[in-house]
């Protein structure tokens, strides 16, 4: 677990554009494993499968092929049986579904298996709600993000808004919250700091400011870097 650096945090803690950044700076893939629930979430959707049946999306998961791939600019792409969804995956109407397949635990096993696949391959960042507690938890380097939900919610909307779409704020935010809520509720995996995982509130702090702390983290356990 040399190589693997393990990121968890709620939605809008800036994990994804830290992680992306990181991993473009050390050259490692950056896997995005939201990515992944929502890849799933979208098939069931093409499918017309009934999001509250588990056994119906547990079989869904174990018929289906997910990889996140990443160029060396960090920039990936999330292959859903070999198609590419990635511009598919991030509208708010599917955002607010993704929970399902979250909170089914035949779901996270499929889920964790493929991730733990990829990071045979070495050399990643990963960022999700459960990969310093369930996926890699032996990994040295695991950090938690975190930042005051107001300060989520402003970059979430912006994040919205720059990819043209039209939610007010404060719908974003009462989303922000809802989905906190769900993913540190549910009973397999909940969102959660582990207790060995560098805590960074990242309220005010510059991206290039959290990037930095942790690859110093990094370097201070792998000198080579
Ligand atoms: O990170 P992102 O917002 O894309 O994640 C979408 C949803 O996928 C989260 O709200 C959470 O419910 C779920 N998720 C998860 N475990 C992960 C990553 C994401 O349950 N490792």
């Amino acid at each position: 677990m040399d190589d693997i650096i393990a990121i968890d945090g709620p939605a809008g803690s800036g994990k994804s554009t830290v992680a992306k950044l990181i991993a473009k700076k050390l050259s490692y893939s950056y896997i995005d494993t939201g990515a992944m629930y929502r890849a799933l979430t979208f098939k069931a959707i093409r499918e017309s499968i009934d999001l509250e049946d588990e056994d119906a999306l547990v079989k869904l998961a174990k018929r289906t092929t997910i990889d996140i791939v990443s160029d060396k600019d960090g920039n990936l792409k999330v292959l859903l049986d070999s198609e590419d969804v990635t511009g598919l995956i991030r509208t708010p109407e599917l955002t607010a579904k993704v929970f399902y397949a979250a909170r089914t635990p035949g779901v996270r096993v499929e889920m964790v298996k493929i991730q733990r696949a990829i990071g045979a391959r070495g050399k990643c960042v990963f960022e999700g709600r459960d990969i310093t507690t369930v996926v890699f938890p032996e990994s040295k380097y695991k950090f938690y993000l975190d930042a005051d939900v107001k300060e989520r919610a402003k970059r979430r909307h912006l994040e919205l808004a720059v990819s043209g779409k039209k939610v007010s704020y404060e719908d974003t935010e009462k989303d922000v919250i809802e989905r906190d809520n769900k993913d540190k509720t549910r009973k397999t995996a909940p969102l959660r700091r582990a207790e060995d995982a560098v805590y960074i509130d990242t309220t005010n702090m510059a991206i290039n400011e959290v990037v930095d702390k942790i690859i110093s983290r990094v370097k201070i356990i792998l000198p080579g870097l």
